[in-house]
């Protein structure tokens, strides 16, 4: 009798022990599934869980970010996700039904949240009414989204969506990016010239940057017009700048035009929008963009 009791009481701890651990062991073998709008969404999540597995890029490389529609079997896969983290803002108004008809247990991790957020500015830039909307919308706050541009927002932001998924923030990607921002701040400013659209108001903001650009962040036309050309030479004259810039997957025909009218040579200010395929597929991270940026102001200080 003893026997059997003391075998029957082993059995209940090992079945006890066993309901225990087996939840813990299944959680740890499911893949988690993490979707993300754009390429900082994806890169910082990469860099926070150490491995792009199980993280998923809805605007895929090389793509317009501001042009991105979802397909039905991107809104199952954010609706079956563990988190989606994307940016907000204007260029993602095509996620609000989507985050409305969320079940419950889907992170929604927004990137807005971490950072102070600026008012569009039209200041310095040529064609400014380019992008401003119908009369009802007037009114209204319009943020500049393109928050990522400054490392010092990337940084809160990195550590914000770390904490909000409940992992450790990514100490060495931190620390990269802290160097950056520390080279950023130290650098002479120098006046910046984009013959372009002009996505970097936080980062020419967060750093003291003076600058002239040709159309907004998120202007849907960027085509050469003569009142563009004649001001973006005049301004390169004005500023006796070396260099004009235009951002990643740009055709580069104004830039080119002005080059040739000033001596001025063109180079590419990334703004992390988006990047190349072939750049996705090298692993590019969104600190090597910025690393380019920095030896690109350090050469032509
Ligand atoms: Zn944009």
């Amino acid at each position: 009798m003893k026997t059997t009791r003391k075998i029957f009481l082993a059995l209940l701890a090992i079945i006890f022990i066993t309901l225990l651990f087996v939840p813990v062991i299944k959680k740890d073998d499911r893949k988690s599934r993490i979707i993300t709008t754009n390429f900082v969404a994806y890169d910082f999540a990469r860099a926070i869980t150490g491995s792009d597995n199980g993280i998923s890029l809805l605007i895929k490389p090389g793509a317009e970010l501001h042009d991105f529609e979802p397909t039905p079997d991107d809104i199952i896969s954010i609706q079956q996700a563990d988190a989606i983290i994307y940016n907000g803002g204007e260029s993602e108004t095509w996620l609000e039904d989507i985050l409305d008809s969320l079940p419950d247990n889907v992170k929604k991790i927004r990137m807005f949240d971490y950072v102070e957020l600026l008012e569009e500015s039209d200041t310095n830039i040529i064609n400014a009414d380019e992008d401003e909307g119908d009369d009802s919308e007037k009114d209204k706050i319009e943020y500049d989204e393109h928050i990522w541009t400054s490392p010092k927002n990337a940084i809160k932001i990195i550590r914000g969506v770390a904490k909000a998924l409940g992992l450790s923030e990514p100490t060495g990607y931190i620390a990269r990016l802290a160097s950056i921002d520390q080279q950023f701040d130290s650098l002479p400013k120098q006046t910046l010239i984009f013959a372009d659209r002009f996505p970097f108001y936080y980062f020419t903001h967060d750093y003291g940057y003076n600058y002239y650009a040709a159309y907004p962040g998120c202007a849907e036309h960027t085509e050469a017009n003569p009142k563009t050309i004649a001001k973006l030479i005049e301004y390169v004259k004005k500023s006796y700048v070396k260099t004009i810039y235009t951002i990643e997957l740009s055709d580069q025909k104004i830039a080119k035009t002005i080059a040739s009218a000033t001596g001025a040579s063109v180079q590419t200010f990334h703004s992390a929008h988006n990047i190349s395929k072939e750049d996705f597929e090298n692993g590019v991270t969104y600190a090597d963009l910025l690393e380019q940026n920095l030896a690109i102001l350090k050469e032509n200080q």
